[in-house]
């Protein structure tokens, strides 16, 4: 017996097909302004391909089908692979044709790391996991080029833009990722108590050959074909390059314990991993450690926020599109003045957060100027911050916005919302970075020049800014309880920098209505609390167009 099927009446469209890129005001203005405007048609090919129906649905298969362990064969003989997806290969291989991992490097040019910012924020909209190799990738690469010739050949195969998921040693491999691994059990902020040790084999210094025996407790995507890896050598902790294959073709001493079940994107593997006597390469000289992955934790901090910008793009344009479909008490939502509110609010934050981190982008093109290197010092840390905190905040309210609908897991929102808090924690939490916030302003103080250089100028543009900026630089200034304060200063540098750009470079509806909101003293964290005569319909505009 034929059952009919209920009439459909008053559901959303799904929003697919269409222009990433092309339809996002805030980013296309960005891209312009701070200098990768040579990449807009790439940008705008790269905007219809994610907005596709196809890539949302890969996006989503990758997450419905996570990956597995292969420990051991059916022998008993350790394996050590992590079965993935076809899906997810499919990701990889066309995030890595875009040179979305390490394309800046590769074709070094004016604009090369806004531009890639730029594609990165975009990618966060379609799949996150995916996003975990690229950005360490990117950041293996200036780490690695940093020291001796050693690694070169690494560098060439990071820097192929062919996705090969072979399990077999680099040698014969078309292109190459790599990973990271700092935290174990008993430390992931404060990596000094790392208890991983690494020997010598026959004699120390970059480049030789150390012998790994210890464990981490996080280490994500686990079939990259090398990581980063922290251990004790003699002279202290030290940086480690640990190919999954040692230069005889043999497979090396890492053995994945365990794949987490986390919260966050199921399209990844995050593993824990013993090394048994394994093989690695020093990177920099013993002791050295700590500032050598160092070197690509700055560029995966500023992808943090990259992704954050790009994860609540994604949930503000579900809400918009929703709120626009939909009907409720006789009216479309879009069109209520309580929901216009919140759309506008959520839009608002957006528009600020992409505005912030696509600056922040800009100081990373400009690699040998000083002025920039200090500005990245201090506004790394403060951006990764607060548009990171900011993201669970408004995929949550984003959710709440397609109504019990939001919370179906076959939704566009469930698996976005279990993703926001993540890039928070990855490559250092809220607390450290705000801690590192105050390390560089006490460590090298003429960072805070820099931040001023970019906030001072705006002084006299508007006196609730003035009044901001005055009452900010001033307890800047002052040291007492510098550390229970640290939150607090820094998310008023983020608040800051982000009222500065909008007061420089507009949109006027959306430089109002942030001043009139987020320099409020004791203002709500809720959003939807726009003070009467904002623009509602023109913050909201900026997300998807009219
Ligand atoms: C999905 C996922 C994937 C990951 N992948 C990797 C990976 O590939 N490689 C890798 O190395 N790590 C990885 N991590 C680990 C991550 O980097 C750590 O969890 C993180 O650095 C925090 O370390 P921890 O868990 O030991 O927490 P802790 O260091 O114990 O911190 C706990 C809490 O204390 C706070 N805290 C710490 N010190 C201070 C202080 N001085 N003052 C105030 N507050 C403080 C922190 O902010 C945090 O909120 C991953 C984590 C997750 C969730």
């Amino acid at each position: 017996m034929s059952r009919a099927s209920p009439e459909v009446l008053n559901q959303s469209s799904e929003l697919v097909d269409y222009n990433l890129f092309s339809t996002h005001s805030a980013l296309s203005e960005a891209l312009a302004r701070e200098g990768g405007g040579t990449d807009r048609a790439e940008l705008t090919r790269l905007g219809a391909e994610l907005g596709s129906v196809t890539m949302f649905t890969l996006g989503d298969a990758a997450n419905r089908n996570p990956p597995r362990l292969l420990a051991l064969d059916r022998r008993g003989a350790r394996r050590d692979e992590v079965e993935f997806h076809p899906a997810w290969h499919e990701l990889m291989r066309r995030l890595v044709a875009a040179g979305l991992h390490t394309g800046p490097w590769a074709q070094p040019r004016p604009g090369a790391h806004v531009a890639r910012a730029a594609g990165y924020m975009l990618w966060a909209e379609v799949e996150n996991g995916t996003q975990c190799p690229a950005t360490m990738s990117y950041g293996a690469v200036p780490a690695l080029a940093s020291q001796r010739a050693d690694f070169a050949p690494w560098l060439r195969l990071l820097m192929s833009r062919e996705y090969d998921p072979t399990f077999g040693p680099v040698s014969g491999k078309r292109g190459a990722l790599i990973g990271m691994g700092m935290t174990e059990r008993q430390g992931g902020s404060d990596v000094r108590t790392n208890t991983t040790r690494a020997l010598p084999v026959a004699g120390r210094g970059p480049g030789r050959e150390y012998r790994l025996t210890g464990h981490k407790w996080f280490l994500s995507a686990p079939m990259c074909d090398a990581f980063l890896v922290l251990a004790q050598a003699d002279a202290g902790l030290s940086c480690f390059l640990v190919p999954r294959f040692l230069p005889d073709g043999s497979v090396n001493a890492l053995h994945l314990v365990r794949l987490k079940d986390k919260l966050g994107n199921r399209s990844n593997a995050s593993s824990e991993v013993e090394f048994a006597a394994a093989y690695g390469l020093l990177v920099a000289e013993e002791g050295r450690g700590i500032a050598a992955i160092l070197e690509m934790g700055v560029y995966t901090r500023l992808d943090n926020a990259i992704g954050s910008a790009g994860l609540m793009r994604q949930c503000v344009s579900q809400a918009i599109h929703h709120a626009r479909e939909r009907r409720a008490f006789g009216r479309v939502l879009a069109e209520q003045p309580l929901m216009r509110n919140v759309l506008a609010d959520l839009a608002l934050e957006c528009e600020a957060a992409v505005t912030l981190t696509m600056r922040l982008a800009r100081a990373f093109d400009a690699q040998n100027d000083e002025a920039a290197s200090l500005l990245r010092r201090i506004l790394t840390p403060v951006v990764k911050y607060w548009v990171c905190k900011r993201a669970p905040a408004v995929c949550g309210e984003a959710l709440e916005v397609l109504g019990g609908n939001g919370y179906v897991e076959d939704g566009p929102m469930a698996r976005r919302l279990r993703e926001s808090p993540l890039n928070s924690i990855w490559e250092g939490s809220g607390n450290i970075m705000c801690l590192d916030v105050l390390r560089a302003l006490a460590r090298e103080p003429r960072t805070r020049e820099a931040l001023a250089e970019l906030l001072v100028p705006m002084r006299g543009r508007d006196a609730r800014y003035d009044r901001y900026l005055s009452a900010l630089l001033a307890d800047l200034d002052d040291p007492r309880d510098a550390e229970l304060r640290a939150r607090e200063l820094t998310q008023r540098m983020a608040l800051a920098a982000q009222a500065a750009l909008l007061l420089a470079h507009g949109p006027a509806p959306s430089c109002e209505a942030f001043l009139a909101s987020r320099l409020v003293v004791g203002a709500p964290a809720a959003f939807g609390t726009l003070p009467r005569g904002c623009d509602l319909a023109a913050l909201s505009a900026r997300i998807l167009g009219e």
